[in-house]
């Protein structure tokens, strides 16, 4: 038996809702099932709870739009109902972001799916529902690359890692998702599509700049126009070992403060041991392109640790996109996640040091590791992760949460590419200061009624 934490408070209205939809042509299913599948994100906590066949919320329909004027017609609909719309890419977000805990309409971006590439201009016009693993290997196709690899690749969109801020494997060279977009269309919450030409760069404050990681409170996104380049045809994988997470670190920033290679990443003392069999701390780089024979002699030459080859490099590309541990814990009534968080170089060891305390002192915890990511000539990413059991996981795992956001605050910042969703929006204000009241403020502009992905990272009613 299907249980539902929240009820919608909106099903009176559906089906008034659903025939003005279908009459001007949109496709829309109240089908239990497909309401199921637009219920929730990749949130741990919603994994466990459907053991006991429970979810936190449903849809009272879910809508298929093609194209940017169906996604206005939804959302004229919407404001003369006043009945909420969530909006889904591939729903592999991690942070109870789309959840529709008010109920009401699921937005399924699946069907916004053209592809467009300009070799001229180095540059592809995607929809927001292309699935990143379909993009990317129509571009391949003709001998282009996004360099935008998350490890979701294969079950996240265009238009989620625009509204999530997105960070992928080889963002160290070639930069987050932000870095590689140029410009947006985007329907706002009362129905204006609005579209930008792609620019290099624009006068004032770029209008686009609103939507990235604003995780769909702003406006819809339903077209991204990227940059894309040649597959680079040269690389080299270079290995170290390291007594120490500090020796390693100290070692990366000297990279990083000379040149970008495509990847690089160090596992602490556990995620060494898991993934190579190694004990000790492993550094992995990857360089790319014309320049990658001088970035290799830089790296031999410079950093001080222990040479391992290319193995351990050649290991963890092959592993990259698995992401079975969640099904391996799950069904034990285990709970896993991940966090991650920015800092600078100035503080990261104590803010790898804090945060990892953090979760080992809270009781349930069976392990904590880390991983650092993505770099800057700043500082890095530290990504977190932890597996617990307790009579309450739920309330565990909350502790968990709070645990480590609190060891942030102040020294890092509380997320680099997951986003806030509804899981961190308690700890935006602290995170943002005076920004805070200017975002709601920007919300409540843009979206009088308060329809677009209510109860999501400015707005703390309405969730679970
Ligand atoms: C195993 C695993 C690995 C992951 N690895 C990475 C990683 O390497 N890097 C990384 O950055 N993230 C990673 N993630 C997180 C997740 O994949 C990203 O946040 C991704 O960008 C979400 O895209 P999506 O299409 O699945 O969005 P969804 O999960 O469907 O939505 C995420 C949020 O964006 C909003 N949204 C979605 N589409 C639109 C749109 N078109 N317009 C406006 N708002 C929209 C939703 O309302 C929601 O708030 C991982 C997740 C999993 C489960």
């Amino acid at each position: 038996m299907l249980k539902i934490i929240r009820r919608s408070r909106y099903s009176e209205k559906i089906d008034e809702v659903v025939k003005e939809l279908k009459r001007v042509g949109i496709k829309v299913s109240t089908h239990l099932a497909d309401r199921i599948a637009y219920s929730k994100d990749f949130n741990p906590l919603h994994l466990n709870r459907l053991l006991d066949y429970t979810l936190p919320a449903l849809p009272d329909a879910v809508a298929f739009p093609e194209n940017a004027e169906n996604v206005s017609s939804i959302m004229q609909i919407a404001n003369s109902y006043s009945i909420p719309v969530y909006v889904f890419g591939g729903a592999s977000g991690v942070i109870d972001g789309a959840t529709p805990y008010c109920g009401g309409i699921a937005l399924s971006m699946l069907s916004l799916g053209k592809i467009k590439i300009d070799a001229e201009r180095l540059l592809v016009k995607a929809g927001a529902g292309v699935v990143g693993g379909r993009l990317e290997e129509v571009l391949n196709h003709k001998g282009f690359t996004l360099r935008h690899s998350p490890q979701s690749l294969y079950c996240s969109t265009v238009g989620g890692w625009v509204a999530t801020k997105a960070s992928g494997q080889f963002s160290t060279k070639y930069g987050n998702i932000e870095d590689i977009l140029v410009s947006l269309k985007v329907v706002m919450p009362d129905g204006e599509i609005i579209e930008a030409e792609p620019l290099p760069r624009r006068a004032f404050i770029d209008p686009n700049d609103l939507f990235i990681g604003s995780e769909g409170i702003f406006g819809i996104i339903c077209e991204a126009t990227l940059k894309i380049r040649k597959i680079p045809k040269k690389n080299h994988k270079i290995a170290f070992r390291f007594d120490s997470m500090d020796d390693a670190v100290e070692n990366a920033r000297k990279i990083v403060q000379t040149f970008k290679p495509a990847l690089l990443r160090i596992f602490d003392r556990l995620e060494s041991l898991k993934n190579f069999n190694v004990n000790g701390v492993v550094m992995i780089v990857m360089v790319e392109g014309e320049m990658a024979d001088q970035e290799r002699d830089f790296v031999l030459k410079k950093v001080e640790g222990e040479f391992l080859g290319e193995k351990p490099v050649d290991d963890w590309l092959e592993e990259r996109f698995n992401v079975s541990d969640i099904s391996k814990f799950v069904p034990l009534g285990i709970i896993f996640d991940t966090i991650e968080v920015s800092c600078s170089w100035k503080n990261a060891m104590e803010v790898y040091r804090k945060i990892l305390k953090a979760i080992r002192d809270v009781d349930g915890t069976l392990l904590a590791s880390c991983h650092a990511s993505h770099f800057y000539e700043e500082g890095l990413c530290f990504y977190f992760t932890f597996a617990g059991v307790a009579k309450n996981l739920e309330e565990y795992y909350r502790e968990v949460w709070k645990k480590a956001m609190e060891a942030a605050l102040g020294t890092a910042s509380i997320s680099h590419h997951h986003g806030i969703g509804a899981l961190r929006a308690k700890w935006l204000p602290k995170e943002l200061e005076g920004y805070y009241l200017i975002f709601r403020d920007l919300k409540t502009l843009f979206d009088r009624r308060n329809i677009l992905n209510p109860g999501k990272v400015v707005d703390m009613d309405c969730t679970g």
